[in-house]
């Protein structure tokens, strides 16, 4: 196998880390703003596909198939975002005798559509959001939908992701506007217009599963939780919930191992749940088909390292499902650091990162592409650095996550690095107990009370 890794940042270098240690060579591609970039150095060899913007290089297909072919390489990896999710971009790899490091066209595309996964969700017996059937196209519709299920609601984009294209409605006089608007943006955003409502589930856990399959079967390697949140995106998370029941969790486990198998699910993915805080109901929101941003967690308690089986995967597996799995062994955290800039409303900050120094010493991990006099650019996702840690128990996780943090420093760009500081010091991320809205509820409350 030779390796194309369609991405660039901290993802391009996991994946082309855990290729070379399997022996298999690497192809980076790189736009122009991304010459010199660190997954470019550590590949085996790379390719510049195109200008700075993702849709002249990263989303460039063309250019990527092209690449492929003129460096030998015979499978291509796409990471996550960009690509990965492109269920087009997975059959032309196939079509063109390449490939592809995840599930196939299918899958993709059955779990890629929102609206019509809920559907395959509750064809597999799983409990989805209360919610319309599929789209809904109209105004009239939606108002008809909203008396069944009640405010408020969310209108979601059915090919929305990366927590983007959902809106809250809080009563049925804003629904009409609210429908237009979400279908307008959503046309804007992903090129498609579809939306589908959604109950408000509050409060909330977002709770997912971590699935792999080899196409015939499926099993879980527990769950993560990702609560959270700010604007629906996530910004730290762990593994395993704490303070999930025992059963619940079980039967979370099934209802993942189910839905994958039920779409004859190969490689990594994640199964995304709701659970109500009140009742500890949980409800299937979306299966992402892919690598998640997040797997560092997840391999830190259950000792494996789900890029490398990806690899296997695709290698045409040797290795049993069973053997993936083992009983889970403490507990890890995620910090996730954006160069964005927490006191100007998370307003991304691109520039030079002038200093850098990241945390080391026992049971941490650090995935980042930049270093001291890298540039962060604002053509890409703002994330530049994941800060994982692992240890024996779920405080002893907070206290080298705090200790970990503590010895980070990055100067030149804003990041989200002292809000994470900030974070874990609360008392709720002692316990272990916060929901999807606590983040928010909490900017708020610092925002009105005294600055120190
Ligand atoms: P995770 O659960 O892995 O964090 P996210 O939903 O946060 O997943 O997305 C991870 C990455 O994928 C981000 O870079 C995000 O911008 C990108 N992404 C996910 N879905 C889409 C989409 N439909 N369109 C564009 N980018 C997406
Ligand atoms: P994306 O594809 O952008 O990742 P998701 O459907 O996974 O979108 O939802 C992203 C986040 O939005 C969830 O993690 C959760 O915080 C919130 N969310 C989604 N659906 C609901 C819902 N029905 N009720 C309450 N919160 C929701
Ligand atoms: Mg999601």
């Amino acid at each position: 196998m030779k390796l194309l890794v369609a991405n660039r940042g901290e993802i391009a270098t996991r994946v082309i880390r855990a290729a070379t240690e399997l022996g298999v060579e690497t192809v980076a591609v790189y736009s122009e703003a991304d010459a010199g970039a660190r997954h470019v150095v550590i590949a085996t060899e790379s390719v510049l596909i195109g200008p700075p913007p993702a849709t002249q290089s990263y989303l460039n297909m063309d250019a990527i198939v092209a690449a492929a072919h003129a460096s030998g390489a015979d499978a291509i990896h796409p990471g996550y975002g960009f690509l990965a999710e492109n269920a087009a971009f997975a059959q032309r790899c196939i079509d063109e005798g390449i490939r592809f490091v995840g599930p196939d066209a299918r899958a993709i595309s059955l779990m890629g559509d929102k609206a019509a996964a809920r559907g395959t969700a509750v064809s597999a017996g799983v409990p989805v959001v209360p919610g319309t059937e599929g789209g809904v196209a109209s105004v009239a519709e939606a108002e008809r939908a909203s008396e069944r299920i009640g405010f408020p609601l969310l209108i979601k984009a059915a090919a929305g992701g990366g927590g983007r294209g959902i809106k809250i409605v809080h009563d049925a006089a804003s629904l009409a506007d609210e429908m237009t608007m979400a279908q307008t943006e959503a046309r804007a955003a992903f090129g498609d217009d579809a939306v589908y409502l959604e109950k408000f589930i509050a409060p909330a856990r977002h709770i997912e599963v971590q699935v792999f399959g080899d196409g015939l079967d499926a099993v879980h390697l527990y769950e993560r939780e990702c609560s959270l949140q700010r604007r629906r995106q996530k910004l730290i998370e762990e593994a395993l919930a704490p303070g999930l029941p025992e059963d619940v969790r079980r039967e979370m486990y099934s209802a993942a191992v189910a839905l994958s198998q039920a779409v004859s699910y190969e490689g990594a993915g994640t199964v995304e749940f709701l659970v109500d805080q009140n009742t500890n109901e949980f409800f299937f929101i979306e299966m992402n088909t892919r690598i998640q941003v997040e797997h560092p967690v997840t391999e830190l308690v259950c000792g494996v390292d789900l890029v490398r089986e990806q690899l296997h995967q695709a290698n045409g597996r040797n290795r049993s499902l069973d053997q993936m799995t083992s009983t889970p062994r403490g507990a890890a955290i995620e910090m996730r650091i954006n160069a964005e800039d927490p006191d100007n409303d998370f307003f991304p900050s691109p520039g030079t990162i002038t200093g850098m120094e990241l945390p080391m010493g026992p049971g941490v991990r650090i995935s980042t592409a930049v270093t001291a006099g890298s540039e962060v650019s604002p053509y890409y996702d703002s994330l530049i650095a994941k800060i994982i840690v692992w240890d024996v128990d779920r405080p002893a996780a907070v206290r080298r996550a705090k200790r970990a943090m503590g010895e980070l420093l990055v100067e030149g760009v804003k990041t989200t690095a002292p809000l994470i500081v900030d974070l874990l010091q609360t008392p709720e991320m002692a316990d272990g107990v916060y929901d999807t809205g606590f983040v928010e509820r909490w900017l708020d409350s610092r925002q009105e009370g005294p600055q120190p």
